[in-house]
């Protein structure tokens, strides 16, 4: 492997050369020693010991010459820094999916995330075979010709939708010979949170937008009509009228409703830190909705401990929170004529202690396909009924956020037919901790 390349050719240049040279100084030694002994008794010319002590050097030295020159040779080869372990590690440590090729568009090196996003990338093959994109081709083409940078979208579909933006970085990596090679750096970032929020924010928009319109409509429409065909008619100026009033009541509401999600959402990271008793709090709420339950024909039972009962929290987030949950069991649930609202302690599926403030109603309940989807902004099982009601489809959204904030959640729990349950869970305040 190219990782293992310096570092094999490192041991074979330095390590045997002594050996070598050692064995080579032990022959010539040897061959001086009976040279010299043949001359001494007069068995061997002087100049025929010489003759035959240079042939024996040469013999000797020659083959380590040669191959210290191989040796030389093969590290060079080893030593490409686009081979080293410092530019793999590089490639190997960078966040998002990275890999590096050759001017040819060839895999020299790719990191973990890489291969687990494309696992057509393989090392020594063309990128290109892999990530069969026209734009990419044609992006990493141009980079190679241009040895500029050039951006392409990589679109992955498994095993969720992923967009992701390919840029193409042409590096020059020095190579063992003093030039450069130039090389193709190909990085991913994922685009695809960004794009969520993208969508989020246009749906947003266009929801909010359209919920402001219809109400909009209505009320222009009963200004012309006011002006022109029941201008002297007494009786249709007080019916529109009233509806106008609730229009613009709905009105309102909504842009209440934006404002403060909008609030919530700004100080989502910032828990409350007061310490407030939730007893008072409910009563308020409940009290507030009297002519509501009167008006819907509702009894609602409260069953609350006597004494206080103490959380970290924001008192105006509660109040509109209760609120929520409390009016929508009486708009929605009315049918069932009765609901409840008690305060107990539990423990969460962590273990940790909660205080739980479950809002029962016993009206038509929930079909399970909608739970998952209540707490989205402007979703309603039934969006006629919620606009009768005068409802924004805002409201277990802004609750959600405001559980959020006191880092608590919301459990929801309904039976068609036999009523909702909606449970504030908030987490209990440790002593010593809020004012
Ligand atoms: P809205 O302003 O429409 O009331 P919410 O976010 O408060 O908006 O509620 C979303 C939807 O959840 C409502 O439109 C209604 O369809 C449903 N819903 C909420 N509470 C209840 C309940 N207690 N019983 C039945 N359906 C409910």
């Amino acid at each position: 492997m190219a990782l293992d390349a310096p570092t094999t050719s490192s041991s074979t240049m330095f390590a045997p050369w002594p050996d070598r040279l050692r064995h080579s100084a032990i022959i010539l030694l040897a061959a001086a020693l009976v040279l010299g002994l043949l001359v001494l008794f007069d068995e061997l010319l002087p100049f025929r010991a010489l003759i035959a002590f240079l042939c024996i050097a040469a013999a000797a030295l020659v083959p380590w010459r040669l191959h210290s020159a191989a040796v030389a040779r093969e590290d060079v080869r080893g030593a490409n820094p686009v081979e080293a372990p410092a530019v793999s590690a590089l490639v190997a440590g960078m966040p998002d999916p990275a890999v590096l090729l050759d001017r040819a568009g060839r895999v020299i090196h790719l990191n973990a995330a890489a291969a687990q996003l494309a696992p057509a990338l393989r090392r020594n093959e063309l990128a290109q075979f892999a990530l069969r994109s026209p734009e990419i081709i044609t992006a990493l083409r141009e980079a190679i010709a241009t040895t500029e940078p050039r951006r392409a979208t990589y679109l992955d579909h498994v095993p969720v939708d992923r967009w992701m933006e390919l840029v193409i970085t042409p590096v020059p990596v020095p190579t063992a010979f003093g030039g450069t090679d130039k090389c193709m750096l190909m990085t991913f970032h994922d685009l695809t949170p960004l794009r969520r929020v993208e969508e989020m924010r246009a749906d947003f928009v266009a929801n909010a937008s359209h919920e402001l319109r219809t109400p909009l409509a209505a009320l222009s429409g009963f200004i012309d009509t006011l002006q022109g065909p029941a201008k002297d008619d007494a009786k249709a100026r007080e019916r529109f009228l009233g509806i106008m009033h609730a229009q613009a009541t709905r009105m309102a509401r909504l842009i209440d409703d934006l404002l403060s999600l909008s609030r919530v959402e700004l100080s989502a990271h910032v828990r409350p830190d007061t310490s407030i008793d939730l007893i008072p709090i409910i009563r308020q709420v409940a009290d507030g909705l009297e002519p509501l339950a009167r008006e819907r024909q509702v009894v609602v039972e409260i069953d609350l401990p006597d004494s206080p009962v103490t959380i970290a929290g924001d008192r105006e987030e509660l109040l509109r929170l209760f609120e929520n949950l409390i009016e929508n069991a009486l708009k929605y649930g009315a049918s069932g004529g009765r609901v409840i609202v008690s305060l107990a302690a539990a423990v969460s599926g962590e273990g940790t202690p909660e205080i739980r403030v479950k809002v029962r109603d016993f009206g038509p309940g929930i079909a399970p396909e909608h739970l998952p989807r209540l707490t989205e902004r402007f979703y309603r099982v039934d969006v006629g009924d919620s606009r009768m009601q005068g409802g924004t489809g805002l409201g277990l959204s802004l609750v959600k956020h405001i559980l959020n904030r006191h880092r608590g959640r919301l459990l929801i729990e309904s039976v068609p037919k036999n009523g909702a349950a909606f449970t504030a869970c908030f987490p209990q305040q440790k002593p010593g901790v809020a004012k």
